[in-house]
């Protein structure tokens, strides 16, 4: 058996990779697009908002003007057979399989137990974990074939460390963020031996819209005081790292990644 080149390539290259990016319209989505592009990838965007979506295209385009133009892709993570539809045409408009998938939108929509607004349970699981269910649906035939292939595999799934945390009014979106963790470790195992490389990714506080749709008074003040505690990184710090991971020599695989701040401890 030849020992692999563990060496990290000093320019990570992502060259003849196709990516798609769910939730690219803003945030660590948007800087994780931005970041596998810039390193030579295909990036299909994936998102409900057009213009954020374009404009995310946009920023690509002039950041790396000889690269094929990223797809812009409308997507709803929680409608599963229309976001099948939307990534079968991706698939074509980009006219190759996809190897490196991120299933990252998300949605936080904190508030204590007894006062939450039951849909926004239902939007944070629908979301969470069901899209990103149905995400991997959508994307596991391409990333097997690829495995299978001997060619580079990777399936990223944006958890949280708050899937680790108890944090009074976050008791929903911590659990669907656990649910994450969980699925992403145990698909290791059933898509690894195929030459899947299942990573998740497990940001602290970042720079991003997360907090903007919360609509409880209680649960935004005390995320605004924690950003004052726990100032967050920016969302090219977890795209870099996801950039990093994918570039790694085949047969090698950094299944988990916390991101965080380095004062959020
Ligand atoms: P943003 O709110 O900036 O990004 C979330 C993205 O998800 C948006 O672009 C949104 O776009 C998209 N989205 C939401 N719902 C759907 C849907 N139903 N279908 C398709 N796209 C959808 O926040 P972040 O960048 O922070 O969030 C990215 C991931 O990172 C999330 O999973 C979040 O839980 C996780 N995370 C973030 C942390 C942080 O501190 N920022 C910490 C830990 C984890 P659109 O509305 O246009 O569809």
């Amino acid at each position: 058996m030849t020992t692999p080149d563990t060496r990290t390539p000093t320019a990570p290259t992502l060259h003849g990779r196709v990516a798609l990016v769910t939730g690219a319209g803003s945030g660590i989505g948007a800087a994780t697009a931005l970041s596998l592009a810039e390193a030579g990838a295909r990036v299909a965007l994936v998102g409900r908002r057009r213009d954020r979506l374009v404009a995310v295209a946009d920023r690509i385009a002039q950041a790396v003007p000889d690269a094929p133009t990223a797809a812009v892709v409308m997507g709803d993570v929680t409608d599963a057979a229309g976001l099948t539809q939307s990534i079968h045409a991706a698939r074509t408009e980009i006219g190759a399989p996809f190897d490196l998938v991120c299933a990252n939108a998300g949605s936080m929509l904190a508030a204590p137990i007894a006062a939450a607004d039951t849909a926004e349970w239902d939007t944070m699981i629908s979301t969470n974990i069901a899209g990103v269910l149905a995400t991997i649906r959508a994307t596991v035939d391409d990333l097997t074939e690829a495995g299978r292939a001997g060619r580079a595999a990777d399936l990223v799934l944006t958890s949280s460390i708050g899937a680790h945390l108890v944090l009074p009014g976050y008791a929903v979106y911590t659990a669907t963020k656990a649910a994450v963790t969980h699925l992403g470790t145990n698909l290791r195992a059933e898509l690894g031996p195929g030459g899947v490389r299942v990573r998740v990714v497990e940001p602290g506080m970042t720079e991003s819209e997360l907090g903007d749709h919360m609509t409880d008074p209680q649960a935004r003040e005390w995320l605004a005081r924690f950003a004052i505690e726990n100032p967050p990184i920016p969302a090219s710090a977890i795209a870099e790292s996801i950039r990093w991971s994918a570039a790694l020599p085949v047969g090698i695989n950094v299944a988990s990644m916390i991101v965080l701040p380095t004062g959020q401890g």
